[in-house]
Parts: C-alpha cells; sequence; structure tokens
C-alpha cells in the first residue's frame, strides 16, 4: 500500500475511533509524511501506531500519543507553541501545520541537525530551532519570546518543569509526561491569573527529560 494510503487507513483506525476527534490535528496527521522522518529500515513500519528507534537510545513518539498530546492543548492557528524534544522533528512539522510559530529545543545536536534538514525539506517556514537544554525553556534565543501559549514536553519529567511553567502565558496549557523514568502521567497545566489548574490524562511512557530539575545523563 502507498504511504499516503497508510497515513489515512492510520487515522481513521488508530487515531478517529480511539477519540481524536479535534479537527485540525486530523487534518496535519493525514498530511505529514512520517515516513520522511525515520531511517530507511524502519520506513515500512512508519504507519504503525508505535514509537520507532530514531538513534541515540530515541525514539519517535507514537502517533496517537502525539495526537492526544495536541488535543488535550487545543493547539491553534494563533499559537506561539514551545516543543522540548524535537527527536527527529515529526510532532515538530505537525505542529507547525497547525499553529501560527513553533520553537523547538532537541538536548542531542545531531538529531536537531537532521530534523531541521527534513523540516527545511517539507518547506516550513515557522519553525525556529534551539539546541540545548529544554528544561530551561527559551532563554537567551532568537527570535526573542518570553511566554507561549502552549508548551509541549515530549520526554519524561519526574516533576513539573518549572521554568517552563513561568514561559507560560496566562491562560496557556502546558502538556508533561510526568512521573518515573519506566511510567508517567500526561499532565496538562493550565495557568490562569491566580492560580494553575492541573489535569490528569492516563499513563503513557517516554524516554526521559534530560536537563536541569530533571533526569541526569
Ligand atoms: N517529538 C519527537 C517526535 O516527533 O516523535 C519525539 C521526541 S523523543 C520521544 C524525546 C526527545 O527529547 C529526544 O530526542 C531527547 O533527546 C529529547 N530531550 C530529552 N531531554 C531534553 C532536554 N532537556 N531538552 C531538550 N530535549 C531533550
Amino acid at each position: 500500500m502507498r504511504f499516503d494510503d497508510q497515513r489515512k487507513r492510520m487515522v481513521e483506525t488508530n487515531l478517529i475511533p480511539r477519540g481524536i476527534l479535534d479537527q485540525k490535528v486530523i487534518e496535519a496527521f493525514l498530511k505529514v509524511p512520517r515516513e520522511r522522518f525515520v531511517s530507511a529500515q524502519w520506513k515500512e513500519f512508519s504507519y504503525q501506531d508505535h514509537p520507532l528507534s530514531i538513534g541515540f537510545k530515541q525514539t519517535i513518539s507514537q502517533p496517537y500519543i502525539v495526537a492526544l498530546m495536541m488535543s488535550l492543548i487545543e493547539i491553534k492557528e494563533t499559537d506561539k507553541v514551545l516543543e522540548i524534544g524535537t527527536g527527529c522533528g515529526y510532532q515538530t512539522a505537525l505542529l507547525a501545520e497547525i499553529a501560527e510559530e513553533v520553537f523547538t529545543i532537541e538536548r542531542i545536536e545531531e538529531l536537531l541537525i537532521s530534523a531541521k534538514k527534513t523540516l527545511k525539506n517539507l518547506e516550513y517556514t515557522n519553525i525556529h530551532f534551539k539546541i540545548g537544554d529544554g528544561c530551561l525553556g527559551w532563554v537567551n534565543t532568537l527570535p526573542p519570546v518570553s511566554e507561549f501559549d502552549k508548551i509541549i514536553v515530549s520526554a519524561a519529567s519526574p516533576d513539573l518543569p518549572k521554568a517552563l511553567l513561568s514561559q507560560l502565558k496566562i491562560n496557556g496549557k502546558m502538556i508533561v509526561p510526568q512521573g518515573s523514568s519506566s511510567r508517567q502521567e500526561l499532565i496538562v497545566y493550565e495557568k490562569l491569573e491566580n492560580e494553575v489548574l492541573t489535569h490528569y490524562h492516563g499513563g503513557c511512557v517516554f524516554v526521559p527529560l534530560i536537563g536541569e530539575g530533571a533526569w541526569d545523563n
């Protein structure tokens, strides 16, 4: 089956029946070619609903979990989104399909260089890249943006990443897979004027977030 058909089938069998109903998310998944983000040896598995190795002990996330995370924080056309953990750039592309601008940080330089190349070849022009510790957020980095509408952390954090919460706008939402290094829960933090609401959305398994206030290397 052609990749285009496999992509459509993945959306119809793995996303929509499991409750992914946000039309913007569905359209982004129908458009972004996951096969372009995985190495030759894994291409034939591009549209199976599970993570795949991208080298450096890292993974491209399971499509359903990415779709769920994007739906839970309600990515909008006017959003400036901060993504922690670019990896191969697949989720970055999905975010860039919907949001106004995406700011993405990856700690492994080789992965960032490769993701940048793939995303450039796919002609995305609304993505800004940073190499470094995403736990610190988008600081001393061009373009200068101090607050984001949405923040999506795509590695497992032991705790609430406080520096990131401080870079979330009032009425903004941040999603974090939070828990132990082997098992986490998806948590959405909703920042209001005088309080932060916490919403729990079930279990997941991510590679560890390595950096300040998270796990050691
Ligand atoms: N978003 C990716 C996708 O589209 O499938 C998957 C990301 S992968 C599950 C997690 C990534 O987070 C890895 O590439 C890892 O190197 C990165 N990472 C871990 N800790 C980090 C940190 N403190 N700052 C930036 N990136 C980090």
